[in-house]
């Protein structure tokens, strides 16, 4: 292989720059050429490819965000764009493709493997809703980003004494919520993967009121519903007042942490080196801090898991 091409798809996270980065320095430390194709699957069929150097990727590691810049590509979701796609590869005289992306990428990716075009997955997405990995890229980012707002949120809830709802994202996954929860001391915490029963919500709430506790923070994932219905039920049925805080597109952005800056470095660099050893159609993870490669399609029958032993103890820790 003397030829590959990188591209960021779907949903940005931060730490996307650090695995380009890494994908690009790896590629050129082999002696491997390397093209950035601009605006995930839609650049790729419009054939907005150029070639990256050492220097393409300087100053990117601790900014949010993918100079790749990324789309949402229906066209590729049929055969015809498909092979537009690998038109454009071979034009460019690409042998094989790093896609930095969610689970809808790897759907891209996985259909570049069945027409025969090698392709390696990375997971980059906050929600952490991928199979065969620990961690997703911009995960740890986002999690920080969220305990930053609830800390602050933290303070006003305490001077008012108010309860306060906090809509945390994560689409079908309530990792970010739980995590968050967990390192925030949340009273209450709403996951998709859990049943909640609200009069329990309430029985915990006016419990701790009793033994004078000075607010409450109850954190709802996206995936559970709606923050603001929730706190309007709230308010109905207890007959007292709440705010709410849908956090939304904060917890997209900005630096990347550590931990996500090396996940980053450490699962581009591997996409790479998978590439070079031949393999195609695989994603790549981290799991008990060991680098590991799974089938694309495993990974795309298989649904991502939580950990509802951290559930439990969220639970425990908040009576
Ligand atoms: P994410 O990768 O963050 O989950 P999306 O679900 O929006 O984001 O997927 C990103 C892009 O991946 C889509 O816009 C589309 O171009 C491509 N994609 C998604 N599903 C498929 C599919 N079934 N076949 C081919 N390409 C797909």
């Amino acid at each position: 292989m003397k030829r590959i091409g990188v591209l960021t798809s779907g949903g940005d996270s931060p730490g996307m720059n650090a695995a380009i980065r890494a994908v690009v320095r790896k590629a050129i430390y082999h002696d491997i050429e390397v093209y950035g194709i601009y605006y995930g699957y839609a650049g790729l069929i419009a054939g907005d490819i150029k070639k990256m150097e050492l220097g393409s990727v300087g100053d990117i590691i601790h900014r949010g965000g993918t100079m790749l810049y990324t789309a949402r590509c229906e066209e590729f979701k049929t055969l015809e764009g498909q092979q537009k796609g690998i038109e454009q590869l071979k034009k460019f005289g690409i042998e094989g493709l790093v896609v930095i992306g969610g689970d809808g990428s790897f759907r891209g990716a996985q259909k570049l493997t069945e027409h025969g075009f090698p392709t390696i997955g990375v997971p980059g997405t906050i929600d952490n809703d991928i199979p065969g990995t620990d961690f997703t890229i911009g995960f740890d980012t986002a999690l920080n980003t969220v305990i930053d707002a609830i800390d602050k949120i933290r303070d006003t809830a305490t001077s008012h004494e108010r309860t306060y709802v906090i809509e945390v994202m994560g689409r079908h996954a309530g990792d970010l919520a739980l995590w968050a929860g967990l390192a925030d001391g949340a009273e209450t915490i709403l996951i998709p993967e859990a049943e909640h029963d609200f009069d329990d919500i309430m029985y915990k709430l006016k419990r701790g009121q009793e033994r004078g506790k000075k607010h409450s923070i109850i954190i709802i994932a996206e995936g559970v519903g709606s923050g603001i219905d929730f706190a309007q039920r709230l308010r109905e049925e207890t007959n007292t007042e709440n705010r709410v805080t849908v956090l939304g597109h904060i917890q997209r952005g900005g630096s990347p942490t550590g931990a996500d800056r090396v996940l980053a470095s450490r699962l581009g660099a591997k996409a790479v080196d998978l590439l070079l050893e031949g393999k195609e159609g695989v994603t790549v993870g981290i799991q008990q801090n060991k680098l590991v490669y799974h089938d694309i399609n495993e990974i795309l029958a298989n649904q991502h898991t939580i950990d509802l032993d951290m559930y439990t103890l969220s639970q425990e820790l908040s009576i």
